[in-house]
């Protein structure tokens, strides 16, 4: 049966037009979906009884299951979700003084392999459909009752491995009929598929662009995340600032700390010749150790030399706040340790 939250407005005009039903019946279910989050048809009540009747017959309204939940002392809680077919992914909860952000899956599993990734041994299955992204967020409101204004696309998968599903979820997001979250509100990070940058800067959709560079150099990052060998540092590069020319939109480095392994003043030497000139921002992240891993976590005394090399030579850099570090708040952590037990 299909799912009705993985239709976009536009789609979801044609497809009521397409069962006989005006098309202004689909800003009506839309608002029943995304403003008024009701988990049945039956609760549409400007619907009559027979068009309810087929919606029901024709179209399923995905509601996750909860199949664990962890919740930190900072207020970050993390979900493991039923995501009806037998398969588990996960969201997370976080709290900011600025309000709430989630960080969603967009696969189930993941194809790149990053060395540093509890979902590394997690091997792909599927794409999630742009219902099953948006579901992630209107589950978690449902479950705890708060407005989430910020979405980061950081959770198992690689965003923009599944393009059109990511793209057209951040529509349904997005319109003001639907969950009204704006787009600079929303944030997608990737390993650094090159093409599907040059893809995304096409779109009319001002998200953040998140790269996950973590290296400096080829021979690093291949050995951290293997993308790197069919898009090396200097293509993927040339593709943020070819993003940002066309865009005029800052670009957020993620850079994850490794003891001795990316995390010295040579490193961060690198990283200003390589960035310099560049709209972007450094995200510094101290790297959660997860089991079998094979980096450790960097000093904090590293950590912050790091940074202050960084602001001192013109790259704005900040160290991202640890959250959840008392739960499995590495990606894939939870669902690895579920498919354990
Ligand atoms: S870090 Fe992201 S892209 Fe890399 S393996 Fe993990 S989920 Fe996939």
């Amino acid at each position: 049966m299909k799912n009705i939250k993985d239709y976009n407005l536009e789609e979801l005009k044609k497809e009521m037009q397409e069962i006989g039903e005006k098309p202004f019946r689909a800003e009506q279910i839309f608002k029943w979906l995304y403003q008024e989050k009701v988990k049945s048809f039956n609760e549409m009540t400007n619907l009559s009884l027979e068009l309810r009747k087929k919606l029901e017959e024709n179209y399923s309204i995905c509601n996750f299951k909860i199949i664990k939940k962890q919740e930190s002392k900072d207020g970050t809680i993390k979900y493991l979700f039923d995501v009806l077919d037998g398969n588990a992914i996960e969201t997370v909860l976080m709290s900011y003084h600025h309000g709430y952000s989630i960080c969603i899956s967009s696969q189930i599993g993941c194809k790149m392999g990053c060395k540093f990734c509890a979902s590394t041994g997690i091997n792909f299955i599927r794409n999630l459909t742009s219902g099953e992204i948006v579901e992630q967020l209107l589950a978690v409101e449902q479950d705890t009752g708060v407005r989430i204004s910020n979405i980061v696309f950081m959770g198992i998968g690689e965003p923009l491995d599944n393009y059109e599903n990511v793209v057209n979820s951040i529509r349904i997001i997005n319109n003001p009929k639907g969950l009204n979250i704006g787009a600079r509100h929303i944030s997608i990070s990737t390993s650094g598929l090159v093409p599907k940058i040059y893809k995304l800067s096409e779109e009319n959709i001002p998200c953040t662009l998140s790269i996950s560079l973590h290296a400096t150099n080829n021979e690093k990052r291949s050995n951290m995340m293997p993308v790197n060998n069919t898009y090396p540092i200097e293509e993927l590069i040339q593709a943020c600032k070819d993003y940002i020319a066309k865009t005029n939109r800052r670009i957020s480095f993620e850079y994850a700390l490794a003891k001795d392994n990316n995390d010295n003043l040579e490193d961060a030497k690198e990283l200003v010749k390589l960035l310099k000139g560049m709209l972007c921002h450094v995200n510094l992240i101290p790297i959660n150790k997860i089991e079998n891993g094979k980096f450790d976590k960097s000093s904090n005394e590293n950590i912050m030399k790091f940074r202050d090399y960084l602001n001192d030579h013109g790259i704005v850099a900040t160290i991202r706040r640890e959250l959840g570090s008392d739960i499995d708040a590495a990606c894939g952590q939870l669902r690895r340790k579920n498919l354990k037990e």
